[in-house]
This record gives structure tokens, sequence and C-alpha cells, in this order.
């Protein structure tokens, strides 16, 4: 069966109630995908329905049974590795290799982590006075609502569906219009494997519509989010209703700080990734590289020539290594950026513009892009979410902690040094929720992920999410306590 032009409800898939679609483009050249549902308020109460109708079973299913099912689906998703590969990147831009060696592996790691989790999640016996039992039960919250963007897909659905459902949550998913392909094939995928209907449920629409509904519904216990700083702001608010528990991972300015005792090949290398991986569009991007003055000029003698001979082009060629951004109206947006830099005086280094190039001309293609800017400058407050770089020096440890720490962001840094000392100072002191030390950008299911200040609050991954899909229950049991009358009575 065609699925891109459906939702997943209850186990099927259904067209919206009111048919509404919209086309989704390929990055490459902006020819036709697909047409992709777009879920109404309607449909987001049918699939809010569905997981309440599914929490009561799937619950009570056992935790090991839950960790079976996940386990298979990761099998699942391996198998079918190829053609995953092929649809992100059609969907995405993102480049195969990337696809092929990072997108799925990942996603299949994910699941798997989660369906060891599922039965490793105990309750605890806490120590109270003399004659009580104290324990905690650790219970699902119920029906999750989550809500991802389209740098990711795939592997967020990983990140977000794993705990949600090993804790024993049914989850109603929303993902960005413009990227729904891959996680609508994940649904399928849990169909096959035998994920009861309403245990999960997809639902592609618009964000001010569907994305917005689900954030307001009073059926729902629970947002995870993952986008912009302004749309997290409005998640909280539409979430006030029913005082629903929020988790938000949102933008970020990552600080790359380069010491002039660095491995400088190595942090060459480590910084080229930490911006130009998926096209900068990753919410913990290297976006400021901050040089010590000493080693700034033989730093960028070998980086941008690196940067320079990056293969941009068709995405689905295994020799691309970077891809288009993922819309058009995306690519206006970092293109946008660029003006502003060089209209506050920013002086292009690299790049700036569209590649040059008849057979990528049609496509949402950035060259790219390096600027010396002052710290201040938008362009370095401001999240471009592109293949956008903007390098500042330091002098002194105490100034370069001060820049990495002066946006509103804390998501994620890094730093390159071989001075022990400085490198647990600036992981403690960096104001940010992951630091990289001698590498960037690592992700494990197994570790933490997410950050603070405008960047958001909770954390993915890890047992710590464990602590946002469920809730602790306190129980007393008077074992062999003689209470006393609290109103003793005379005679
Ligand atoms: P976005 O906030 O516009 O959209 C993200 C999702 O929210 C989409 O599914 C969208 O449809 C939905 N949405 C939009 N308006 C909504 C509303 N009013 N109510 C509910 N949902 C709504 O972000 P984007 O442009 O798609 O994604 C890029 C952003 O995501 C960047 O800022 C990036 O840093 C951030 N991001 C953060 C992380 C992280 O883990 N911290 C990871 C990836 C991306």
């Amino acid at each position: 069966m065609q699925i891109q032009d459906k939702l997943f409800i209850a186990g099927r898939f259904v067209p919206a109630a009111d048919g509404a679609t919209l086309p989704s483009l390929n990055p490459h050249d902006c020819s036709h995908l697909a047409d992709v549902a777009m879920a109404g308020k309607a449909d987001v109460d049918a699939a809010v329905e569905a997981a309440h109708d599914a929490f009561p079973a799937w619950s009570r299913t056992s935790a090991a049974e839950r960790g079976r099912l996940l386990y298979k689906l990761a099998d699942r998703i391996e198998a079918s590795a190829e053609e995953l590969s092929r649809l992100e990147t059609l969907d995405t831009g993102h480049p195969i290799r990337d696809t092929r060696g990072a997108d799925v592996p990942r996603t299949v790691a994910t699941f798997r982590y989660f369906g060891g989790m599922a039965d490793k999640l105990e309750g605890t016996v806490i120590p109270v006075e003399a004659g009580f039992l104290n324990y905690l039960l650790r219970e699902p919250l119920g029906v999750v609502g989550q809500i991802v963007p389209w740098n990711f897909p795939l592997m967020f659905t990983s990140w977000k569906m794993g705990p949600a459902l090993a804790a024993g949550n049914c989850v109603v998913l929303k993902p960005a219009e413009i990227t729904p392909l891959s996680t609508l094939r994940i649904a399928e995928l849990m169909a096959e494997v035998g994920f009861p209907p309403g245990v999960v449920n997809v639902v592609p629409g618009l964000g001010s519509v569907a994305g917005q509904y689900l954030a307001e519904h009073p059926g729902v216990a629970k947002i995870s989010f993952t986008g912009s700083t302004a749309t997290g702001r409005r998640i909280v608010q539409a979430s006030a209703g029913n005082l629903k528990k929020v988790q938000l991972e949102l933008g970020g300015k990552g600080a790359n700080i380069v010491f002039d005792d660095a491995r400088i090949d190595a942090a060459v290398n480590g910084s080229a990734f930490a911006i130009f991986h998926n096209q900068g569009q990753a919410c913990v991007a290297g976006s400021r590289l901050l040089l010590h003055e000493k080693i700034a000029g033989p730093f960028l003698d070998k980086f941008l020539p690196l940067a320079r001979s990056i293969r941009l082009g068709d995405p689905l060629e295994p020799s691309t290594e970077m891809g288009p951004l993922t819309s058009t109206v995306h690519r206006d947006r970092v293109l946008q950026y660029i003006e502003v830099a060089k209209e506050q005086g920013a002086e292009i280094l690299l790049g700036g513009k569209p590649p040059d190039r008849a057979d990528l001309s049609k496509g949402c293609y950035v060259e790219p892009t390096v600027v010396r800017a002052r710290p201040l400058d938008r362009v370095c407050q401001e999240e471009v979410f592109g293949p956008f770089l903007a390098v500042t020096t330091f002098k002194e440890d105490d100034e370069a902690l001060a820049l990495a720490n002066g946006t509103g962001y804390g998501l994620g840094g890094g730093l390159w040094t071989q001075d022990l000392t400085r490198a647990h100072r600036f992981a403690r002191e960096m104001k940010s929720g992951m630091v990289w030390i001698n590498c960037y950008k690592r992700v494990n299911p197994a570790s933490p992920f997410g950050g603070t200040g405008n960047s958001g609050y909770g954390r993915e991954m890890g047992f710590e999410v464990m602590r946002e899909y469920t809730q602790a229950k306190s129980v007393w049991v008077n074992v062999d306590a003689k209470l006393p009358p609290f109103y003793p009575r005379q005679g």
C-alpha cells in the first residue's frame, strides 16, 4: 500500500479526515517527491483516542515483551537499511554516505538500547523509619505527544519513540511537514513486527495546526519537542491547559574552541565535521569557531582549503560529502543570514553563495561558508542552521570562556587542547548540556543529550530520559509499626 500520503492511526494508514495533502519536494532539484497527508484537529483527536485505548494493555504488557518488540523493530530496520537510507536522503538531502553510515545505524542502535532498557527500569526501596516499607514505582505517563523537526527525522523518531515505548507509554508523533516519509515507514515496520494498534500513531501535519493542537490537547500527558526556541516557547504556553510535562530540545550556537596547544590536524578535521556535517543543519553544530590568535593563521591555512574541497552534489551519489539544504525556505533563510553578515561588516573567507554549477542550480545548495565576525554580530548570536561558520579569535582562556558562554544558548560545545587542567576547567564552566574534548558532536544512545538556557530543558537518551517518560509513585506500607492514636481520648 502507498503510505506516503497517509496518517498512521490505530494501526492503519488512513488519509487525513479532510483529505488535505501537501506536496513534498526533493531538495536536490525541487522535483515532486510525494504528496504527504496533513493532519487536522479531527485526526489528532483520533490519534490521541487510539493511543488512550491502547494504553491500559500496553502499560501492563511485561517490560521484557516491550523490549522484545523494540529489538525486533531494530532488526527489521537493519534489514531495510538501504531502503531507509535512500528514503531519508531523498526527503532531507542528507548525503547517502551519512544516512547509510550514521542515520540508519544510529536509529537501529537507539531502538536496541531502549529495547534493552525496558526491563532494567527498576523501582527503589527508600530507607524510612522502622516499621514501614516505602518503595517507589516508576510508572508511565500515559499518552505522550512528540514533535520533531526536519533535520534528522529518522534518527529523532528513534530518540523519541524508543524510551517512551520502553517505559510503557503510548505515542502520537508529529513529524515535520516536509520530511515525514521515513517516520511513516518506521510506523509500517512497527505494525509488521507486532506493536499493537494505537501504541504508536504518526500524524504528519503543519506545526501551526497539528503540532499546536497536540501541544494543547487535554488527553496528552507530556510533550517532547525538538525544534526551534521560538516554537518551544509556544509549546510551553500551549501545554498550560492541562499542565502537561514538557521536554524541550531547542536550538544552539555551539562554540568550538581551538587552543594554541591543540593538535592542529585533528582540530581542523573535527572543526569541519562540527559545522559542515548535514550541511550545518544540526542543533549541536560547532557554528562558532574560537581560535587562539597564535594559531589562527596556520589553522585557517589548513581549514579553508579543506572546506573548499568538500564535494557538493547529488546526495544519492556515494561520493557526495555535502548535499542541499532541506528546503527552499530554509536555503533562503541561510542566504539571508549571509547578507546580514556582510551588512554587519563580516569578512567572507569562503563561499557565501549558492554553488555556480548548472547541475545543482535547481536545488537548495549553499557553498560551505566561513566568515570572520565579531562576537556580538547577529551571526555569532543567532542560529543560522546551515553550512555557515563564524570565526573569532581570542588571547586568554578567560576570554575564550566568556565568548563560549556569551550567547543565550547552551546546547553543545567543544575544545581542542592537550592541557588536562584547562580541558576539565572548561568542561565544568562551559554553559552547555554537552562538552566534547578533542572531538565534536559525539552522540550515543547511552549518553544524555540536551541543553540549558534557550536550548531548552530535559534530556534525551541514556537513563536520564527514562525519568522524562515516567513518574515516581511513592508507596507506604505499615509493616509492623505501632501507630499511637492521633487523637488520644481519655476514658
Ligand atoms: P520548528 O520549531 O519550526 O519546527 C519543529 C517542529 O515543530 C516541526 O514538526 C513543526 O511542524 C512543529 N511546529 C511548528 N510550529 C509549531 C507550533 N506552534 N506548535 C507545535 N509544533 C509546531 O523548527 P525547524 O525549523 O523545523 O527545525 C530547526 C530547529 O530545530 C533549529 O532551531 C534546531 O536547532 C532545532 N533542533 C534542535 C535539536 C535538539 O536536540 N536540541 C535537534 C535538532 C533541531
